[in-house]
This record gives C-alpha cells, sequence and structure tokens, in this order.
C-alpha cells in the first residue's frame, strides 16, 4: 500500500480538504497512474452533497481522469510505462454477467464498481477517486487516449463525453436529424460537439440567454430559450431527438412537446423524482422517455477514437485543486464555462 494525497469531504455540508488515502499495490491486472487532470462533473458534487443518499465519507470524488503510466503489472498487456491513459466512472464489474459480457459493464448485475463511492474489494472500505495524486486500476477499466488530443481538455470526454455519445448512438442519431440538447453545462456542450460532429443539427434548449453565443460558436446551428413560450411553440413536434442533462427535478413536459411521433427524450441528468408527467404528453404523438447511463468500456474507447478523429475535445477551465470549493459553487449555479478541471500538479506542490 502507499499513501497519497487527495481532496475529500468528510460530511454532506463540509467543504473538500486535503486528506491522505491509501492506494493499493500493483497487482498482475493493475496499471498504475501518476493523475495529471481531473474533471469535475455535476455528479462529484451530488455525492459530495449525499443529494442521491448513500454516500460514504470521507468520498474523494473525481471521474474524469486523465493521467501517466507510472508501474504496470506481469499480465497487463495493452500498457506501458509512460502511456497518456484515462480512467473514467467504473473502475470493476463482475465480467461474467450478461450485461457485462455485451460490454455493458455500467448495468453489471452484480453492481459495476463507481471510481469514488464503489465498494473497495481490494483495501476494504470504499474507492476513492480522481482529486488524488495516483490511482491503480485494473487493465480493462482503463482506456487510451488518442495523442493528437489535448491532455487536459480530453477529461471530461471520461464522463461527460461518454455519457452523452452513449445515447446519440444507440437511438441512432443520423446526419440531418433535429437534435435538442437540453442544459449548456458539462454534459450538454460535449451534447452538443457530439450530435454536431455525427452531423446533426443541433438546438441548444437552455434557461441562460447568456450562453446562446457559446452554444452556436460549440456547434449549435439554434438556440431555443426554454422559457420563452412562444419560442416553445413554434418548435413543437419537430425533434427526432432529445438530450436532456438538466441535474435537477423538473417539469419535462415542455420538452416533451417538442418531440415528433415516435421521437424518443433521454434522461441523463436528473437522477431523482421528476415532477409528474402527463399522460397525454406521451400519447399524443407516440412520444418516449428513456434514460442513459454513461456507457460501456468498449463504447467508451470508441468514443475517445472517435473524438481524436474528429478533433473534439472539451472546453475547460483548468483550475488549482486549492480552488474546488468555489468551482463547486459556480456548477450549482449554472456558471460554468463549460468544464472545470483540476491540474493535479497543484496538490503535488
Ligand atoms: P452542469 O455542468 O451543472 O450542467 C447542467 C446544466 O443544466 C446547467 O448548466 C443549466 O444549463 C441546466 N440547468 C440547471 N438547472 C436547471 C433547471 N432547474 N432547469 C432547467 N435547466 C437547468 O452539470 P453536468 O455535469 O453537465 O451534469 C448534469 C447532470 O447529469 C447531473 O445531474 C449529473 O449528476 C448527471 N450525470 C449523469 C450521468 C449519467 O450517466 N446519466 C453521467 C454524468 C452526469 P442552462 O444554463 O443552459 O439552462
Ligand atoms: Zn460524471
Ligand atoms: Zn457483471
Amino acid at each position: 500500500m502507499s499513501q497519497v494525497k487527495a481532496y475529500g469531504a468528510q460530511d454532506k455540508d463540509a467543504d473538500l480538504k486535503q486528506i491522505d488515502i491509501e492506494r493499493r499495490e500493483v497487482k498482475d491486472k493493475d496499471v498504475k497512474i501518476q493523475i495529471t487532470y481531473c474533471g469535475v462533473c455535476h455528479s462529484d458534487i451530488h455525492t459530495v452533497r449525499n443529494d442521491w443518499g448513500g454516500s460514504k465519507y470521507p468520498v474523494v470524488p473525481g471521474h474524469e481522469i486523465i493521467g501517466k503510466v507510472v508501474e504496470v503489472g506481469n499480465q497487463v498487456s495493452n500498457f506501458k510505462e509512460g502511456d497518456l491513459v484515462g480512467v473514467g466512472c467504473m473502475v470493476d464489474s463482475c465480467r461474467e454477467c450478461d450485461p457485462c459480457k455485451n460490454d455493458l459493464e455500467q448495468f453489471c448485475e452484480n453492481g459495476m464498481v463507481g471510481t469514488y463511492n464503489g465498494k473497495d474489494k481490494h483495501l476494504g472500505g470504499h474507492t476513492f477517486g480522481g482529486y488524488s495524486e495516483m490511482i491503480v486500476v485494473e487493465e480493462h477499466f482503463v482506456l487510451s487516449i488518442p495523442k493528437n488530443l489535448d491532455e487536459k481538455a480530453v477529461a471530461p470526454l471520461l464522463c461527460a463525453g461518454i455519457t452523452t455519445y452513449s445515447p446519440l448512438r444507440h437511438w441512432n442519431v443520423q446526419e440531418g436529424d433535429k437534435v435538442g440538447v437540453i442544459g449548456l453545462g458539462g454534459l450538454g456542450h460535449m451534447g452538443i460537439k457530439l450530435a454536431h460532429a455525427m452531423g446533426a443539427k443541433v438546438v441548444m434548449i437552455t434557461t441562460s440567454p447568456k450562453k446562446a453565443e457559446d452554444a452556436k460558436r460549440l456547434g449549435a446551428d439554434e438556440v431555443l430559450i426554454s422559457k420563452d413560450e412562444e419560442a416553445m411553440k413554434k418548435h413543437a413536434n419537430s425533434f427526432d431527438f432529445l438530450l436532456n442533462t438538466v441535474p435537477v427535478k423538473h417539469d419535462i413536459n415542455p420538452y416533451l412537446a417538442l418531440l415528433k411521433i415516435d421521437a424518443t427524450m433521454v434522461m441523463v441528468g436528473a437522477i431523482e423524482p421528476l415532477e409528474p408527467m402527463h399522460g397525454g404528453s406521451l400519447i399524443m404523438g407516440r412520444k418516449r422517455v428513456a434514460g442513459s447511463l454513461i456507457g460501456g468500456i468498449k463504447e467508451t474507447q470508441e468514443m475517445l477514437d472517435f473524438c481524436g478523429e474528429h478533433n473534439v475535445v472539451s472546453d475547460v477551465e483548468v483550475i488549482d485543486m486549492q480552488n474546488i470549493n468555489d468551482a463547486y459553487e459556480r456548477v450549482v449555479n449554472s456558471d460554468v464555462k463549460y468544464r472545470f478541471v483540476i491540474d493535479m500538479e497543484s496538490l503535488r506542490n
């Protein structure tokens, strides 16, 4: 075991502070990674603040991890010392159940192990995430990073990227489809970029008129202000697909009105009870609401390769570890452009 520096919260009302955590020794199939950058996902905040219940303390968040391989186990074949690699939201799963065998580790029937707040079978207790100097992860859950992409801007692809890529692919978004992305934060801005790269006509649906210019720069063809009832009426029954990234309980009925017949809105943001949905919102137009959780490891690599090919990365604001608590406040106030990424060198100093 080795002790490394990390940033964690001791309870749901506490600020994040520097703490020491243990990392296991490298086993046969393990890759030891010196973390260089880690993205800040809204899920980190939900977990620290116990918004979903069940958080285990101390919480050391972080599941958008980029780093350099510093050691590999005897049986590791895909990585070597010096490689630039990534780790996303999962660090383990049973690898034997049907979802695991079908590259859907995120739905492992025996429970996938989250990068943080998961059950740590090696050291006992729970897992600690990427707000730390170092992490040890089994090879299967380590991703290769395309060499042409900027290291710090690639970090958010490991969660925000795959969470938006996977539903766009699963629901078969095609060139020319009219796709609406709801909520311009970390996930939303990747949703715009990826849907645009897939050739869709992208409409950014936002509560923040001041983000309109940015949305267009990121690849949106049009911007729709969701509070503008007249504008919403003009877009009624016109979308082939909607990706909803809103992070809190909200009324989805106005968005359902935007879907074409048989079209689907996929929820990725609000993992909690929603405001009541009117049956008529679905019945009139045979509409669908669905959900999606990150993506499997194979699809995550496919997404990273797609981003390498299309030169897609995140728009990031790099911060020092010591500024994390301010960054959290800004994310909660929808004031992030468009993903905070922690420079982990600041923790080592
Ligand atoms: P974020 O950066 O905070 O972005 C969320 C955006 O939603 C905000 O910037 C804001 O955009 C909009 N919004 C906020 N409150 C709203 C409200 N009350 N009504 C309508 N729109 C609102 O968050 P994120 O990191 O993208 O994460 C989004 C959510 O996805 C979080 O809940 C996170 O936990 C979840 N998540 C899920 C998965 C998954 O696998 N399903 C993976 C990662 C994250 P505008 O200013 O443009 O309106
Ligand atoms: Zn995340
Ligand atoms: Zn499994």
